[in-house]
Formats: C-alpha cells, sequence, structure tokens
C-alpha cells in the first residue's frame, strides 16, 4: 500500500510509520496526501499560510537569550525558541492553523480533532473560528478534568467538546473517537491530527506544518550570536515540536535532543518513555516504538504533563532516535517541576509542564559539558498552574 503514496510514508532503516487505516479512510487519506501536495506547489496557500502565521499566530516567535538561568547552570549561553508566546500558547496552533487552511481549499466544512493537554483542542477551535469552519473536538474525560480552563476556551470559540469516558480517560481513547468520527463523516469533515502520528501523510503534514519552528530558530541563532548551538533541545510527546524544531539542524554538528516523560517510576505503567521502554507495535494507524504489555496490548502510561502522555512516539522521530540522529533522554514528574522553577526564577518565564521536561535536562547537559543549548520551549504553563500550585506547595 505504501507505494500508493509518494510523499514519505516510510522513516528510517526499520521502516517506521506506513498507513495501517481501516479501509473507509483509504480514500480520504489519498485526497489528503493529494491535497498536501497540491498546497505545497501554489503559491497562493503558501501566501494564505504565511499571512495567517505572521497575523494571527504571532510569527516569527522571539529567540530568546536565557542569561540568568546559563550562568546558573554553568552554560555558556542559553537561547529559548518561544512558542509560548504564539497565539493560544503553544506550537499546536502552527499545524492546526495550516491543516484549517488546507481543509476549506479541500472544500471540508467540518473539522474533527482529538486533545489531551487541551492545546491543540484550544488551537484548533481558534483556527476554526478564525476561518469558519465547524468544530468538534473529543477528549478524554480524565484530561477534561485536569485542563478545565482550555474546555472553556475551546467552548467559548464555538467549539463542541465531546467527552470520552473509554478506558483511561486519556489522549489514547480520544484518538480512537476522533478517527471513529471521521471514517463516518469524511466526505464533509477533515480530521486535524494534533502531533506527528497517525497513519500516514499525517506524520509528514504536521511534521512540514511544524519545521518553522526550527527554520526561525537556526537563522536567529547565527543572526543573534553567529553560530549554531552545540545542542538542540525539545520535549517529545507524539514529537511535533521536536521535530519542528530538530529537523531543520538535521545537516548540522549539533547534538539533537528529545525528552520523554519519565512520570514517576521505571516500570510500565509509571512513565511515557518510549524509547528504551516501548517496542515495535502499531497504533493508531502506524508502525512505531510502543509501550505495550507483553502480550502486545497497549500499556497505560503516566506523566505529571498531559501532552507528554501518550504510549507511542511518533514514527519519524522514533527512527531518528533509531538511527542515531536524534537522542532521546527522560525527565521524571519531579525533574520537570525542578526545571519549571529554574526557569521562573532566574527568567521569569512560567513554561509548560511539556517544555519544563526540556528545561529538566539542562544542568545534565552543562555536568556532560554542553557550553550552548538553544531549547524549544513549546507552550506556556497558565493551563498548569494548578498542577504547580499543588505540586510545588506555592
Ligand atoms: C502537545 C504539547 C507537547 C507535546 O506534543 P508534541 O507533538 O510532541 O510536540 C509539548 N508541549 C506542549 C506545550 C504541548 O501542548
Amino acid at each position: 500500500m505504501t507505494d500508493t503514496f509518494s510523499l514519505a510514508s516510510r522513516f528510517g532503516t526499520q521502516g517506521l510509520g506506513g498507513c495501517y487505516a481501516p479501509e473507509t479512510l483509504m480514500q480520504p487519506l489519498l485526497d489528503l496526501e493529494a491535497a498536501f501536495r497540491s498546497a505545497l506547489a501554489d503559491p497562493a496557500f503558501q501566501a494564505e499560510l504565511k499571512g495567517e502565521l505572521r497575523h494571527f499566530v504571532g510569527r516569527p516567535t522571539p529567540l530568546t537569550p536565557a542569561p540568568r538561568l546559563a550562568a546558573k547552570l554553568g552554560l555558556r549561553a542559553l537561547f529559548l525558541k518561544r512558542e509560548d508566546l504564539t497565539h493560544t500558547g503553544a506550537h499546536k496552533i502552527n499545524n492546526a492553523l495550516a491543516q484549517a487552511i488546507l481543509a476549506r481549499r479541500m472544500g471540508k466544512t467540518e473539522i474533527i480533532a482529538e486533545t489531551g493537554a487541551g492545546q491543540h483542542g484550544v488551537a484548533t477551535a481558534a483556527a476554526c473560528a478564525r476561518l469558519g469552519l465547524d468544530c468538534t473536538v473529543y477528549m478524554g474525560v480524565t484530561d477534561m478534568a485536569r485542563q478545565a480552563p482550555n474546555v472553556a476556551r475551546m467552548r467559548l470559540f464555538g467549539t463542541k467538546v465531546v467527552p470520552v469516558e473509554a478506558g483511561q480517560g486519556t489522549l489514547k481513547e480520544a484518538v480512537n473517537e476522533a478517527l471513529r468520527a471521521w471514517a463516518g463523516r469524511c466526505d464533509k469533515a477533515h480530521y486535524i491530527l494534533g502531533s506527528a502520528l497517525g497513519p500516514h501523510p499525517f506524520p509528514t503534514l504536521v511534521r512540514s506544518f511544524q519545521t518553522v519552528i526550527g527554520e526561525e530558530a537556526r537563522a536567529q541563532a547565527l543572526e543573534q550570536s553567529g553560530a549554531l548551538p552545540e545542542v538542540v533541545l525539545a520535549c517529545a510527546g507524539g514529537g511535533s515540536n521536536g521535530l519542528g524544531l530538530l529537523v531543520p539542524f538535521l545537516g548540522d554538528a549539533v547534538r539533537r535532543v528529545a525528552v520523554e516523560a519519565g512520570g514517576h517510576g521505571q516500570a510500565l505503567g509509571e512513565h511515557a518513555a518510549r524509547l528504551d521502554g516501548g517496542r515495535m507495535g502499531v497504533l493508531h494507524g502506524c508502525k512505531t516504538l510502543l509501550l505495550q504489555d507483553d502480550d502486545g496490548h497497549t500499556a497505560e502510561t503516566a506523566s505529571i504533563s498531559a501532552g507528554l502522555d501518550y504510549p507511542a512516539l511518533g514514527p519519524e522521530l522514533a527512527a531518528l532516535a533509531l538511527d542515531g540522529q536524534v537522542e532521546v533522554r527522560r525527565a521524571s514528574d519531579e525533574e520537570a517541576l525542578m526545571g519549571a522553577r529554574l526557569l521562573c526564577e532566574a527568567e521569569g518565564i512560567l513554561p509548560a509542564l511539556e517544555s519544563s521536561h526540556a528545561l529538566a535536562l539542562l544542568p545534565g547537559l552543562a555536568t556532560e559539558g554542553a557550553a550552548t543549548v538553544l531549547l524549544g520551549l513549546s507552550g506556556r504553563g497558565d493551563k498548569d498552574l494548578s498542577t504547580y500550585q499543588s505540586r510545588l506547595g506555592i
């Protein structure tokens, strides 16, 4: 089935990715791939996307030097790529907006999406309001409880939020429901997937719409400091902000690092660290590194951050890791809280819990001898205030 597609549908030497989708979704996926390819080649699409990224999203986002935190850690220089300053407060809007423009171009009038942390749901809801598209977002009940402000934001933007009770009530179950809903309405609806996951062409599509992060950051680093950093670092849930930041640095002599959720323990079910905890498997349409039990059932995961709490690593990031292009590390819940505190106190920036996992790696990188680091600050921490309050006792 892969040779039906002309965009890369498999990644790395082990051929991760692919298109493991039910028959009902094959035609919509083929249509999406064709529309994506024609949009990429169309200057009108590119111009509209560029204009919206600039005037609605707020791009380019700054590359902020963090000299006080660098000095505290013993780094020569630290730069933060500020996706937290985008409209709706995380990198998710880059992809949501681009896919919404693509959907309208395809003549779709409805958008279906899923959300974990709620950031992708909010970004999609905002993009749909902006473009005049109907929007339905599927969200696990556990996530709805821990991300209540984002549920309210989506509803204010006119989006219907559908609670998903199944399983743990988190992202995995929400994706199942969203895919099911799409299969039933794909003549009118486009499914905006929120990370570099799912059946082809989604991983490639999402990564393409996120590489603006790394392209900007690379140019800004050269302009502001005259050199590339030694280490480029991002957190990894499905992998979209990580790929977005790291892929434009693939040809450079820099260390590329992605950080997964180490949760609160090493045992299966206590973390979402897929690289050393996972095995090859298929989930939600693609083959990749997946946390699973001995019988091959998808394992439960745990993380203080909803956005990293997913059993599969996106196939392209997993392939880059397995092929030695990207180092994958983990940070625990406690370490992430420490990382957040460091940034808050030294620089006056409140990071999302997801981004705090990348921050948590900084002391270790400094100890390993790194001197200059560029860190992807994927989102802002306002949505996580209640967790910070209860866990940090403030
Ligand atoms: C969703 C999210 C993530 C994780 O998703 P990726 O696809 O791995 O980027 C990280 N940070 C924030 C702020 C998020 O909202």
